[in-house]
Parts: structure tokens; sequence; C-alpha cells
């Protein structure tokens, strides 16, 4: 495993939410002149752009290295991959990537990463830089309730959170205050992590919140329970957490959209153990990674996830200073909480729990991080404790040592197939084999599938031939993902894209020698792959360039072009470019000569031969003329 990075504890801390660029004066500027002027998202949106910059954005959600004076570059977020090939432009604010050819500006980068639309992506970027928003405007009445909805679930679950917390610290709490600590948890602890106490109330809650919200709002939140009537019909609401701790589940950006909530009741009446909010307008279930939020610095720091099953766990270790813990909140990953994770780590500690759940969930997590390209080690701890009191009886250092320790999930799988078949029998190691090898396939790398399959012929004692070809069919299966990396793009192309793309007055003159050429000799041009988006600069009017160019395939040409830029070609370049298109043309027209020359020769119509060869001579000359230009007077 390449680089497998070492655990740190005590990360410091990384500064709050990215700086945005230009100062507080043009800040205010913008706030009046928008107060003025605009009324549409469009206009607020300008205001954006121009103030955040794309790599502070771009990096609050994928890791980012300097690659340029210009560039910046990172796994890209839209596809799978093994090495960067997603690039951002710091100084043109875009980003594009070469591998999967996606490619646009600030908003569309947010509204693609968390799935919304336009306005949306607008005001997340504004918020990110601290821009206050103007009257909320929406594309259809429909969007605009729901976000008011939204928003109204998020205050009442800060409201509800608060309010938990209160009932935690006063007298009903106690009993709830003794098992968190009985399970360790300090009051910073507690406090970290907002935990609180529903009363046994089935009113209380609804009590307080009831003058935020009318009876249908309360009910989407999840926060509250009602029974079916005879008619269908639902019977009014109740509190749904009764008597139990409260941990609350937050978002990625760290507000609580839920909430996890343990039973203190023992016997008949206690219920489940756990249970959690329904899915609601703000919670879908499998799409949110417990923790993350306060995680998610640390885990970029020390370069992999540390993955554990149950909250209480993830929190005890969180707690003792080992922050890039999270957890999957007792089920297996699914394929959105790895895209959530895949943003900030590809490289996973799995720390699930010994018994057959934990192994189970252990294998399923396992198999969906593999086949989504992630490295994966598992910890297991002795004596078969969960992390939880493992941390706790045996120290943070211990924890730490585990941690290291962790084993390939090679390694793990075949000790686990050894566990689950035991025995020197020709049945048990078949069956050793079939569970294993569908692990092999799935791995997308082939060296790593050639290792797997030669450590579990030696470690299972194979000796059967028929039974190591299987494994080395296995290992041959999968066939990589190869990245496409070609280009379409030629050096011609390349500069004068680059040249109708300039935006500096300075640069005018090879801007216009392009533009020109292209409106005098459209011919020449339009053979090329990126003849439309050249039109589309060469008659833009002013602002970015990768505005003008609206289709989404030759917004990546231009896109493309423009990262091999370090400076706009000059006008020689752009002078050379257009020679080379009209030799272009000057060789195709006398290919085209040639084969009607041969026609008029075969037909014997001298007329005709005198007139082509009359022409061919012609372009003869302006081809040399072109090669050797006159010298210029002194
Ligand atoms: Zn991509």
């Amino acid at each position: 495993m390449v680089g497998w990075p070492t655990i740190a504890r005590k990360l410091p801390c990384f500064p709050p939410l990215p700086q945005c660029r230009r100062l507080a004066g043009l800040l205010l500027y913008s706030i009046i002149t928008y107060r003025i002027t605009a009324h549409s998202v469009s206009d607020f949106a300008q205001t954006v752009k121009q103030q955040a910059d794309i790599v502070k954005i771009v990096e609050g959600y994928i890791r980012l290295r300097k690659a340029g004076a210009q560039n910046y570059t990172g796994l890209c977020p839209f596809h799978k991959e093994k090495s960067p090939s997603f690039s951002v432009h710091a100084v043109r604010q875009f980003y594009h990537c070469f591998g999967c050819h996606e490619s646009g500006d600030v908003f569309s980068f947010v509204g693609k990463i968390e799935n919304v639309g336009f306005p949306e992506a607008v005001r997340i970027v504004a918020q990110k830089c601290g821009i206050p928003l103007p009257k909320r405007e929406f594309s259809s009445p429909e969007e605009a309730a729901g976000a008011r909805l939204r928003a109204k679930l998020l205050e009442l679950h800060e409201v509800a959170t608060a309010w938990f917390e209160e009932q935690l610290r006063g007298p009903e709490g106690a009993v709830a205050r003794e098992y968190l600590a009985g399970r360790g948890l300090t009051p910073e602890g507690i406090k970290t992590f907002h935990i609180g106490y529903a009363p046994d109330s089935f009113n209380a809650l609804r009590d307080r919140l009831g003058s935020l919200a009318d009876n249908e709002t309360l009910r989407s939140s999840g926060l509250f329970a009602s029974k079916e009537q005879g008619d269908g019909s639902q019977g009014p609401i109740y509190d749904r957490f009764r008597k139990r701790v409260m941990f609350p589940i937050a978002n990625e950006s760290g507000r609580v959209i839920a909430f996890t909530a343990r039973t203190l009741e023992t016997g008949d009446k206690a219920g489940a153990k756990y249970i959690n909010s329904p899915e609601t307008p703000l919670y879908t279930k499998g799409q949110v990674l417990f923790n993350l939020d306060k995680a998610k610095t640390a885990i970029r720091q020390v370069g992999f996830a540390l993955l554990v099953e149950g909250q209480m766990d993830c929190i005890s270790v969180f707690l003792r200073g080992i922050q890039n813990v999270i957890a999957t909140s007792g089920t297996a990953f699914t394929e959105q909480q790895v895209a959530l994770l895949r943003r900030h780590t590809q490289n996973v500690a799995v720390n699930f729990d010994p018994d057959d759940a934990g192994a189970n969930a252990a294998e399923k997590s396992i198999a969906l991080l593999t086949e989504e390209g992630f490295s994966i080690r598992i910890v297991t701890l002795d004596d078969g404790l969960d992390p939880d009191r493992f941390i706790r009886e045996r120290g943070v250092e211990a924890y730490t040592a585990a941690v290291r320790a962790a084993r390939s999930q090679a390694d793990y799988l075949i000790d686990r197939a050894r566990f689950l078949f035991p025995g020197a029998g020709a049945g048990q190691k078949v069956k050793a084999m079939n569970f294993l090898l569908p692990h092999i396939r799935r791995m997308p790398e082939k060296l790593a599938r050639d290792q797997f399959a030669l450590d579990a012929a030696q470690k299972l004692g194979i000796d059967s031939s028929v039974l190591r070809e299987e494994l080395r069919q296995a290992a041959l299966k999968r066939r990589d993902h190869i990245e496409t990396r070609t280009t379409a793009l030629t050096e011609v192309e390349r500069v004068l894209l680059r040249a109708l793309a300039i935006t500096d007055p300075q640069d005018e003159r090879a801007r216009r020698l392009a533009a020109q050429s292209l409106a005098a000799q459209p011919a020449w041009f339009e053979h090329l792959n990126t003849f439309p988006a050249m039109q589309a600069l060469a008659v833009r009017l002013a602002g970015d360039p990768m505005d003008a160019v609206e289709d989404p395939a030759q917004k990546a040409f231009l896109a493309e072009a423009l990262f091999a830029e370090t400076r706009p070609p000059d006008e020689n370049e752009v002078r050379g470019a257009i020679q080379e298109l009209e030799e272009r043309a000057i060789e195709s027209r006398q290919r085209d000569l040639r084969a009607r020359i041969a026609e008029a020769e075969r037909r014997a119509d001298f007329a005709e031969l005198a007139v082509l060869t009359q022409q061919k001579l012609e372009l003869d000359r302006a081809l040399r003329r072109l090669h050797n230009p006159p010298r210029p007077e002194p």
C-alpha cells in the first residue's frame, strides 16, 4: 500500500471556512449595488462569482495539490480514478477533468457535487464566502416551498437539540447523566456532541416547538409520531423519542438533521435499544456519515478515515484524540456514503465489532469500498472488544497500536475464510475459496488480485492445480479501468482557442487576428473539431470565455486548451496557426485538383486539363509563398 499514513493524535485545528479573496470594501459595495439594482439570481451570481475563489471552494470538498503556476489538481469527485486528472484553474476560475471531461465554473461544481440547481449553488457559494444573501428567488413555487420547509426543519432540529441538552442537565436527566458517565463520557464530551435527553413525556417537545411551526411541519420533522385513525387519516402528533438519550446526527456542514435515540428503559417496555429519526426532507438514511463534519479535517491531515460501526464507538474514539473517525451507524456502507467519503480520502481503516453481525457488515463494506477503488485495512481488537470498550479499558496508546497494526483486506478475508470453513478437507477448501473469489475479482488492480490469489492458495494450503487455476482466472477477470486521457486537440487548435479566449486588452491584437481570420476564411476552420467553440468565442462580447461556450463537449475542449496555457499566445503564434490552416486548405485543394486532373487526362479533355493545371500551378505558388514569405521591406 502506498504511503499508508500513520495515525496522528491531537490534531491541530484548521483555520475556519475558506477566507474569501476580496476585501470588506468590495463586499459593502456589492451589498449597496445589490440593493439598488439586482433582483435576479444572475446579477447576484455575477457578484458572488467575482468574489469567490474556486480553488478555495473546491478545496472544501476535495483535496487539491498545486500543480503549476496557475492550476491545482486532485482526484475527480465525478468519476472513479486513482491518479488525479481533475484540475482547477486558479486564474480563469474554472475546473476541468481530463478523465471524464466534466468542466465548468464554481457554480456548476457546487451544483453537481451538492446535487442542487443553479440558484441553490449560488447561495451555497455566497454563504461560504460570507456574502449576505439577497431575498430568495426560486425557479418555481415548489422549489421555494421545499427550501422554506427545509430551513424550518433545520431550525426545529436546532431548537430541539438545545432543548434535549437542557433536559439532560435538568433533574429528569439524572438517569441519563448516570448512564453517560458510566460509558466514560465527560461533560465536555457530552457538550462536544450535543448529547441530550428526551424526557418521559408524550408532549413536552411538542409544547416546546408548537409555537415555531404548524402541525404539518412538525409532523414532517420526524421528531413526532402519530397513530393512524379509523378513517385512514393521521391522529394528533406526540413526541417520538421518550426517555431516551439523544445523539444528534449532523450533515457535513454540522447542522443537525436527525437523531439517534438510545433507550434507558429495561425490560418489556424498553422497545428497540436504538431508534433513529425516520426519513424526512432533511434526512435520508444511508446518505450521512456520522461525525464526518468533525472528522473531515483530520481525515485529510492524516490521510485516512477510521470507520467504526456504532456512534458510541465513534464518540468515544474521537474524544480521546483520534479525530479521523466516522461511523456508519450500525449498517453496511452505502454507495452514497462512499461518495461522501471519497471527497476526503480513499484510504479507510475499518474497525467493526468482532461479532457475526459486525463481520458481515465489515465484509459488505469491504466489498463496496474495494469496488470503488479504496485502499482498505482491517483493525482487529484483542478479546473481541468493541472500539469503545477497548479504548476505555486499554487506553488510547493500545488502540492506536491496534490501528497501526491493521491487516490488509486480503489477510483479513483469508483469515475469515479459514475461520468460517475450518479444517483441511477438500470440501472446506472449496467453500473457503468460493468465499474469497468474489472478493478477489472485485479488486481493481491486477497486481493486487494476483497477490491475493497467491496468498489465498498458500494460506489455505491449496495444492490442487484445478483450484489454483480457478484462483488465477479470478485474478485475470476484472479488467482494469483504463483512464482515457487522449486528447483530440491539435497544437493549432490550442493556440487558436487560447487566442480567442483572451480577456486582457493588452493581448487584444492576437485575439482580433484570430477572430478576423475566422470570419474571413471560415472554410479553413470548418473541419476542426473545435470549430463551434471557436465561433462562439469569436462572437462573444465580453466576460468569461468559459461562459461563451455552451455545448459541454466544446466547453471541455476549451478547458483543456486553457489548462495547457502559461500565457496567452502572441500575434506570431496566432499567425503561425492560421498559416498552418491555410496550408492545409491549399493541400486539400491540391489533392482535389490532382484527382480531377487525372480524371481529365483519362477523358482526354484537354481544355479542362489546361484550366486545372493552371489552377494547380497557382496553388503550388501560393504554398511556396507561405513557406518562404517575402522579406518585409526595410
Ligand atoms: Zn472526472
